[in-house]
Formats: structure tokens, C-alpha cells, sequence
């Protein structure tokens, strides 16, 4: 269970409830990035605490991003994407 060592939520909100600015949108990988693991898996809901309607939207926008090739699925390749993405 080591990869889940760097997410210990301490409060559990839908953070696209929260922050209403926060596109959730397969343009915005950067973001999408957060709720998916290392190695591209989508982490489940009651982890994130995201919310039905939004992990619902969420999985959609992740699955069209990896088709648009925004994401990708292997750890190597997402490195690559942040680091351009970021800078
Ligand atoms: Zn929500």
C-alpha cells in the first residue's frame, strides 16, 4: 500500500464543489493530473471525496484526455507532460 502514502486526506470535499473556477475540462490535464495515480489509474471517489456528479464528469474528461493523447497512461510519459505543461 505504499502508493497511497502521499494521499492522506485530512478533509474530503469535491474540490470542483468548492472551487467553482476549477475547469473540469480534458483541455486541462494539469488538473485532471490530481485524480489520477501514478501509473494513470482514476482514483476512486471515496478517496478524493469527490462528489457523484463531478467523479462521474471527471472519468469522462480523463478518458477523452487520454484519447486526445493529453494523458497518457504510463508514468514516464505523464512526467514528460507535467514537465511541459508546468513550464
Ligand atoms: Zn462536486
Amino acid at each position: 500500500m505504499a502508493f497511497r502514502k502521499k494521499f492522506t486526506p485530512r478533509k474530503k470535499f469535491c474540490r470542483f464543489c468548492a472551487d467553482k473556477e476549477m475547469p473540469l475540462d480534458y483541455k486541462r490535464p494539469d488538473i485532471l493530473r490530481d485524480f489520477v495515480t501514478e501509473r494513470g489509474k482514476i482514483i476512486a471517489r471515496r478517496i478524493t471525496g469527490t462528489c457523484a456528479k463531478h467523479q462521474r464528469r471527471l472519468t469522462t474528461e480523463i478518458k477523452r484526455a487520454r484519447q486526445m493523447a493529453l494523458m497518457f497512461y504510463t508514468t514516464v510519459h505523464s512526467t514528460e507532460v507535467k514537465k511541459k505543461t508546468n513550464l
